[in-house]
């Protein structure tokens, strides 16, 4: 568990949704979890690039935590959903809501996620979220950003949102063309 120690007490359990075809459809708990509350995830420390993405697509995301369990719960006291690519896992003595990712392939991984939870379009928001703070951007004044950013930026570009965590400014043009070929392309 990438060095992460894990609760001693109770014994391994098998994750109980896989990212392999319908495993979510067939108990339906992730249908029921989707209903609470919009998806938050905790990524292990092997799936940066998938973290990354999950969050340019807007999902609360924490990479790599230092103490899993308290990540797991750290969603106003909703549970996370734990991406992991090791099978037999268990936490406080229970499993915790896993997807087990196959893919080598950030791509891949984040495909196997929206499939996996029954993702839709809508429940999608690119861009809202801070890439390296896990904190959602707000939009701010035009004004508030003068000499903050390039002259020629604040010329044309007329949407500015920053991140209260690391004070980044973004605007339209910070969102990379891959990124939003990737996106376009994830539920064709
Ligand atoms: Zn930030």
């Amino acid at each position: 568990m990438d060095g992460e120690p894990m609760p001693q007490n109770g014994s391994w359990g098998e994750c109980q949704i896989g990212a392999e075809p319908c495993c979510s459809k067939k108990n339906g708990f992730l249908g029921a979890y989707k209903e609470t509350m919009s998806f938050a995830f905790v990524a292990e420390a092997t799936l940066g690039k998938l973290a990354k993405w999950l969050r340019i697509i807007g999902f609360d995301t924490i990479y790599a935590p230092k103490n899993l369990a308290k990540a797991l719960m750290e969603t106003n006291g909703k549970p996370r959903i734990y991406l992991t690519r090791t099978r037999r896992m268990t936490y406080m003595g229970k499993t915790p809501t896993c997807i087990f990712i196959v893919s080598d392939d950030p791509f891949e991984q984040l495909k196997e996620v929206i499939n996996a939870v029954d993702m839709m379009p809508e429940d999608v928001k690119p861009f809202s979220r801070c890439i390296r703070c896990n904190i959602s951007i707000r939009q701010v004044d035009k004004t508030s950003v003068r000499g903050l950013v390039p002259d020629y930026i604040l010329e044309t570009q007329h949407i500015f949102q920053t991140c209260t965590g690391c004070g980044r400014i973004y605007w339209p043009g910070t969102h990379t063309e891959r990124s939003r070929k990737v996106i376009k392309t994830l539920f064709e």
